[in-house]
């Protein structure tokens, strides 16, 4: 008699006392349907789930695992720190190391606060930059995701340059009100944004490489207007690196675009797996926050012992000469070789990648923007996404999301990925 799957039963009793069965939407499969895997442990490039399946993991906690699973110098950071105690509500040294390196690394960014997730970092840069400039409007663009605070959530109104709607149960419309959602790349669009409310704008918040809907990068020319526009009308820049901090290279997307942003946010890398983010930039406008300044946050766990240890210990390992140049080679290695497999078995895929970062398209040629995103077939990307996790590869349950690729991939973990998707592809 074969035994019941696991995972099976874990969802079952998931579900009895967790919303979804999940602590996070996009991990329950709903877009993609079936069961979703319950991981018991990970180890390098790989998880493996509630019926010790092994999977190569392509989505390395939706981004912080860059090292790979259990990187032998974090965990002895990690193990070190615990034996010193998990948190005291008082300032350690140990915060003071991790600002110093994410300042060293991120040129655009004088002074830095630390926090517990990217949402609540995207948060409190966006009140820092309505108190800092006295305003209250905001711009953030279709697609892009800065976590889930009420004003962030938002879709697009109607007609041009309108202000936009909840998109979530929950948020009143006073509370978006203020926040303006423009099409990514639309430069026509952003400069009439600009005409009508430049005087009202406290900041423009963007993914300069947008990892929430799958990977599309804003053009040199679109993120350029954005910093002029910005900058001619005195609203703060600010760029939600939380993705893409550490993670498409060193400097962030703002050293692959050459573009200094006013505020930064960052996550996910920073913490290496541990609960960790951090806002940042010019001394004058974070001096804004309390306890210097007018502009209120705070935290209980904030700039936890454990995680700052595991942070330090991550960018330590990732500063080192070479890490992105061989990560981006691997993962370009990947992209080219799904798009080699692709093209043989006569199916549209395009794919882009940058640093440790990359998505792929069921489509001939790459989006530009959030609607193009969702034309992709998603019968066809559930087909992928099913074939590629019966082979033993785990990507996103979703066609939105971007993929990583960590520093323990191996060549051979890459060709096995490869062949996977060329057996899908030519099933199709
Ligand atoms: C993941 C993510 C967030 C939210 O971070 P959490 O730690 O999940 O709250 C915000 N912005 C971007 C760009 C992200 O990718």
């Amino acid at each position: 008699m074969p035994s019941a799957d696991q995972n099976d039963l874990l969802f079952d009793r998931a579900r009895a006392v967790i919303p979804g069965g999940v602590n996070s939407p996009v991990r329950a499969f709903k877009a993609v349907g079936g069961t979703p895997r319950f991981i018991r442990r990970a180890e390098g490039a790989y998880f493996w789930d509630a019926d010790d399946r092994r999977y190569i993991d392509y989505i390395g906690s939706w981004g912080p695992m860059i090292l790979g699973h259990g990187h032998p110098a974090v965990v002895e950071a990690v193990q070190k720190a615990v034996l010193e105690g998990f948190s005291y509500g008082a300032p350690t040294e140990r915060e003071i190391e991790l600002a110093e390196a994410i300042l060293a690394l991120v040129p655009s960014m004088e002074m830095v606060r630390l926090v517990s997730s990217g949402t609540e970092a995207a948060m409190s840069a966006l009140r820092l930059a309505r108190g800092a400039t006295g305003r209250k409007h905001i711009i953030k663009f279709e697609g892009c995701y800065h976590g889930h605070a009420d004003a962030l959530l938002v879709k697009a109104g109607s007609g041009l340059a309108t202000f936009g709607h909840p998109t979530s149960a929950g948020v009143p419309p006073e509370v978006t009100q203020h926040t303006l959602v423009l099409e990514y790349n639309n430069i026509a669009q952003l400069e009439e944004a600009f005409a009508l409310h430049g005087n009202d704008i406290a900041g423009l918040m963007i993914e300069a490489i947008a990892g929430n809907m799958n990977f599309v990068r804003a053009t040199p020319e679109f993120a350029r207007r954005c910093r002029e526009l910005c900058t001619q009308h005195g609203a703060l820049l600010i760029f939600d690196e939380v993705m893409t901090g550490f993670r498409v290279g060193l400097h962030g997307a703002q050293g692959v675009l050459g573009i200094r942003p006013d505020l930064t946010v960052l996550g996910k890398v920073i913490g290496g797996g541990m609960p960790l983010a951090a806002f940042g930039g010019p001394r004058a406008i974070m001096e804004q926050l309390a306890p210097l300044g007018p502009v209120y946050q705070a935290g209980t766990l904030s700039g936890n012992p454990v995680a700052t240890a595991c942070g330090l210990a991550t960018l330590k390992e990732i500063a080192k000469p070479g890490f992105y140049e061989a990560l981006a080679a691997k993962t370009r290695a990947l992209v080219d070789g799904l798009k080699a497999a692709a093209a043989a078995e006569g199916q549209p895929f395009s794919a882009d990648s940058e640093g440790g970062m990359f998505g792929f398209f069921l489509m001939d040629e790459l989006p530009q923007n959030y609607a193009t995103v969702m034309t992709t077939d998603g019968a066809k990307f559930n087909t992928l996404f099913h074939g590629l996790l019966a082979r033993g590869v785990y990507i996103a349950p979703a066609l939105y999301e971007a993929g990583f690729v960590s520093a323990a991939h191996s060549d051979a973990d890459i060709a096995a990925t490869i062949e996977a998707a060329r057996q899908v592809f030519q099933a199709a």
